[in-house]
């Protein structure tokens, strides 16, 4: 991998994603079967759309996704397929949702228990490292992750936050706090 094929990944801003995080806020996981849309905007302009279906169980299920994919040659693909969905206890009682990564890279399955599922240009639905993207690393977020480091009630804020940027910015921060513990050991 050269720094062509670096600068050539995708940032997950730019990306067309589904979080578990927006599908319990709008309902989705608390039912045994729930049908919606994903819609997906830019400035007010809709990018993309793509149907579901849930069906959850007491703590776990499946989401199937459902839509077309146009390929580079204008080729019309039906996709039909579903990812698991799982979940952890929650420290103050009830339980988190998680998906499974559907996707298989090198032979592989990949089943890592992500928070939020990227399309990206490809045709189905992965966790970001199967897809190979990259967070947008700023240095200006270096003062924002410093701040974040001194304050845990704002650090435990920004992890619930359906903001990926937030959320990114705690990922950072706990990643600074734990370098700085693994030196004291
Ligand atoms: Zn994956």
């Amino acid at each position: 991998m050269g720094r062509d094929a670096y600068s050539k990944r995708h940032t997950v801003q730019e990306c067309r994603s589904i979080s578990t995080k927006h599908l319990n806020k709008n309902h989705f996981l608390n039912g045994t079967e729930n049908k919606g849309v994903m819609n997906w905007n830019n400035n007010g302009i809709q990018f993309g759309s793509i149907g579901f279906e849930i069906f959850t169980f007491e703590d776990d299920g499946y989401i199937r996704f459902q839509y077309t994919h146009t390929d580079s040659n204008g080729k019309k693909i039906e996709l039909d397929y579903v990812a698991i969905l799982t979940t952890t206890p929650c420290f103050f009682g009830g339980h988190r949702w998680w998906f499974i990564c559907p996707l298989i890279t090198n032979e592989q399955p990949c089943r890592k228990r992500v928070g939020v599922l990227y399309l990206d240009k490809d045709q189905y639905f992965g966790c970001r490292h199967c897809l190979n993207l990259t967070y947008k690393s700023c240095k200006e977020h270096d003062k924002h992750v410093d701040k974040l480091c001194k304050e845990p009630e704002l650090l435990s804020l920004y992890f619930q936050s359906n903001d990926l940027s937030k959320l990114m910015l705690a990922i950072k921060a706990q990643r600074k706090l734990l370098k700085g513990k693994n030196k004291l050991l």
